[in-house]
This record gives structure tokens, sequence and C-alpha cells, in this order.
């Protein structure tokens, strides 16, 4: 590549499963790469194909503290994603959201580098309405267990828009809705990993409630597009920006499509609906299709064959990157 294009990129959470897939893909187009990580829930595995690449540095570090590098470009993704994980210490997660935040701020003041906010759905609350529009303010509960996760994103987003009217920084900030693919965790109970493994060893398929409710699933090369192309675009376009699939199944569908495609003998079980399940989410993405011309192209059960391939070598041994 020409070598002047060649930016200096960090990229937090870089362990972790989108931010493996993002120093990937940011390597691919020749950036330097740095990835951070506490390695709370990402692994060295995740990351260990790039090593050999002379561009791409690893850095085990926790945002919760200052950092000094000089950079370009941030993209911040430290966070836990998955409830049992951000539950486990709800302070930590917090402070990872709210301190992780500032500390990029900081380090994207001083340097001027352009910043990106991986947040997410959840902002959105238990929503009252269907679709989620950017426009849309949230109905968060702010003291039960999930607020950890939703109000420190919150903050963290408060955060982003102040430094950009106080100090006139470059912001980017993404609404991640539910996303799938190889890395991500076999055992953090979200359904579309819960749903693999178990047709994968033949154990029940552990439909909760009536299996009608709805879910949208993005696979995650599709939501990489996505951040590229965000923090690619004119300054003008701070965000928020949702990305995600609108494609809506209902959890039958998708426990037959598995089913199916992993010739599993497993049978459908019907255990109890947890308590405040949504019947649906679904994102809008008519901004991300207007302004970054983006929208999802890898149909649910292309996603699903990779998915499927990398836990059936996770499941026995073998790393899908090797
Ligand atoms: P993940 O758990 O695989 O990745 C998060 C990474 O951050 C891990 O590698 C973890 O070790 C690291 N980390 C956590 N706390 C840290 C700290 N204090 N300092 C440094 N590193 C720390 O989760 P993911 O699914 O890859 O999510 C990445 C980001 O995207 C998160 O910010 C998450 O909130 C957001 N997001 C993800 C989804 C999704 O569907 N996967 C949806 C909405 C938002
Ligand atoms: N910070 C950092 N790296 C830098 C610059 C700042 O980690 O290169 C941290 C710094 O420790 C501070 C935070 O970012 O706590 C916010 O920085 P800012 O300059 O906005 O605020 P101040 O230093 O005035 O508190
Ligand atoms: N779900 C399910 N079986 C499982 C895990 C989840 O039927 O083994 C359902 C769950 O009740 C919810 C949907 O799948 O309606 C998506 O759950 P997940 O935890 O993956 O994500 P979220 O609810 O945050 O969208």
């Amino acid at each position: 590549m020409n070598y002047s294009l060649r930016k200096r990129i960090l990229v937090t959470g870089g362990a972790g499963f989108l931010g493996s897939h993002l120093c990937e893909r940011l390597l691919a187009e020749g950036h330097d790469v740095i990835c951070l990580d506490n390695f709370f829930t990402g692994t060295k595995d995740n990351i260990a194909h790039l090593l050999e690449n002379r561009y791409f540095e690893l850095m085990r570090h926790d945002v919760t503290f200052p950092l000094y590098v000089e950079v370009d470009e941030i993209y911040n993704l430290a966070c836990p994603a998955s409830p049992i994980h951000y539950q486990f210490d709800p302070v930590q997660t917090t402070k990872t959201s709210v301190h992780g935040a500032i500390n990029m701020l900081g380090l994207a003041k001083r340097v001027k580098a352009k910043i990106f906010q991986a947040s997410t759905s959840e902002v959105y609350g238990d929503p009252a309405i269907h679709p989620q529009p950017e426009h849309y303010w949230g109905h968060v509960n702010p003291i039960g267990p999930r607020s950890c996760y939703d109000e420190g994103k919150r903050c963290a987003e408060t955060l982003f828009f102040d430094y950009r009217r106080q100090n006139n920084l470059k912001i980017k900030v993404a609404r991640i809705f539910n996303t799938y693919g190889p890395r991500m965790h076999p055992n953090d109970g979200r359904v579309v990993s819960n749903f693999i493994v178990q047709a994968l060893r033949n154990e029940p398929i552990t439909i909760y409630g009536e299996g009608t409710q709805t879910r949208s699933f993005c696979y995650v090369d599709d939501l990489i597009e996505g951040f590229i192309r965000l923090m690619d675009s004119p300054d003008d376009l701070t965000g928020p920006v949702n990305l995600g699939n609108p494609g809506e199944f209902t959890m039958i569908e998708l426990a037959e499509t598995v089913l199916e495609l992993t010739g599993s003998r497993s049978a459908l079980v019907h255990v109890a609906l947890p308590q405040d399940d949504p019947k649906q989410r679904q994102p809008d993405i008519g901004l991300a299709r207007a302004r970054l011309g983006w929208e999802p192209r890898v149909a649910l059960r292309d996603g699903l064959t990779s998915t499927i391939e990398y836990f059936d070598g996770f499941l026995r041994g073998v790393r899908g990157d090797a």
C-alpha cells in the first residue's frame, strides 16, 4: 500500500469477538494496529494468527487506567458484552465503560485522533417502539442488574458528545445490535451459541417459552464493514448510528435452521421464558443505509454455516484460525 495511507490504529478490546475481526480487517487494509486488551473475556487464541504480522502489536492493558500512545484512530470496544460476563463484576463493568471512555477520549484529545465507540442497542432498554430509530431515547432501568452495562454505555455516549462539544473531537458512535459469528463465546448463554453447541453435541435445544419471540442477527463481517464505513464517513456524521440486521426470525426458526445445517439429532425442548424477555428486537437501519450506503449482505444460513464450522473445531479442540 501507499505508505502515507497507513494509519496507526488502536483497538481496545481487540482480543474479543468483534475486536479480533476488526484487527484482522484493519491489518488486511494495510494499517498498523495496536490491539489492547486485559483478557477478561477476550483470549490470546482469538488473535494468535495475527501475531506474526509485524504491523500488529498486542498490549495487555486495562482501559480504566490512562494510556499514552501515539495513534491516528481509536476504536473503543473494551467492555464485556454478554450478561453473564458483565454481571460478574458490575462495578468494574461501569468503570470500564465510563473511566475507559474518559481515558480514551483524553488520549484522542491529546493526539487529535478520530475515535469510535462501540455502543449498543441496550441503550434503548426495554423499548416502547419497534423498530428502534436513533432518535428514540430509550427506556432503561437505572438500578437493575443490567444497569451497569446499559447505563455505563449511555454515560459513555454522553462523554463522547461532551468531548465533541467541549474539545471539538471527531467522534463516531455505533449502536450495535445482536451480532454472531466465529469466535463468539461458546458459554455466554446467548441463543446462537447455545443452539449451535447443543446441536453439535446432540443435546436438547433449549427454547425459552413458546419460541415465537423474534430477534435479528447480524453476521460479524457485515458489522465490521459498517464500523469501517462509519469511521471513514464525513466528520459531520457523529452517530449514533444503528448497525444490525433487520431480518427477523423466531427462535423456533433459528433452532430448525441450526438443526438442519448441523444434521443434528437434538430434540427441541421448551423451558421457562426468562422474566422481561423482549418479544421482538429489530434495528431501524435507515440512517446507515442513507449515510453509509450500508446494509447487511450475509444471509442467516450462510453466517450460521461459518459459525457452526468454527464451533465444531472449537469443541473438538481445533481452532479455526490456526
Ligand atoms: P467480547 O467480550 O468478546 O469483547 C470485549 C473485549 O474487551 C474482551 O476482549 C475483553 O477482554 C476486553 N475488555 C473488557 N474489559 C476491559 C478493560 N477494562 N480493559 C481492556 N480490555 C477489556 O465482546 P464483543 O461481543 O466482542 O463486544 C465488543 C464491544 O461491542 C463491546 O463494547 C460490546 O459492548 C459491544 N457490543 C457487542 C454486541 C454483540 O452482539 N457482540 C452488541 C452490542 C454491543
Ligand atoms: N489520558 C490518557 N492518555 C492521554 C491523555 C489523557 O489516558 O494521552 C487520560 C488522563 O489520564 C485523564 C483522561 O484521559 O484522566 C481525560 O483526559 P482529559 O485531558 O480530557 O482530562 P484531564 O486530564 O484534564 O482530567
Ligand atoms: N433463548 C432461547 N434459548 C436459549 C437462549 C436464549 O430460546 O438457549 C431466547 C431468549 O429467551 C431470547 C432470545 O433467545 O428471546 C435471544 O436471547 P439472547 O440472550 O441471545 O439475546 P437478547 O435477549 O439479549 O436479544
